[in-house]
């Protein structure tokens, strides 16, 4: 059976995102990488996560925090309001440990360094 990509694309996983799952230079653009990294929030790939956080904003994160923000909510499905060549604007709607569901939206800044895309930061939109 094929397993879709849990970032929405409707191809399989094994052609989207675990290519830049294994390999996160192949992320071309700022949108690959944040579809990416959404998919890795559903499949808890936690190193994935933080390595692909810039090494500028990296030393903010904590494992613990990434991994417990991953496995209490139930991610549901990706939007993507608008992107650019380094900003992203999404809407992530996941189930929290009550059932209740919420929608994260936020517009992300991505930067690039030696030829790799990492997130860097975003901003919450109301
Ligand atoms: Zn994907």
């Amino acid at each position: 059976m094929i397993q879709l990509c849990p970032c929405g694309s409707t191809l399989s996983y094994q052609n989207c995102c675990n290519r830049i799952h294994q390999d996160q230079k192949l992320a071309e653009t700022a949108e690959q990488l944040m579809r990416s990294r959404y998919a890795a929030f559903c499949l808890r790939l936690i190193d994935f996560l933080y390595d692909s956080f810039h090494p500028q904003t990296r030393r903010f994160q904590k494992k613990s925090e990434i991994e417990q923000w991953a496995k209490e909510n139930n991610w549901q499905e990706l939007q993507i309001v608008k992107s650019t060549t380094s900003t992203v604007e999404f809407k992530a709607y996941y189930m929290d440990l009550r059932g209740e569901l919420h929608i994260h939206h936020e517009k992300s800044n991505f930067k690039r360094l030696n030829g790799i895309w990492y997130y860097y930061d975003g901003q919450l939109k109301a």
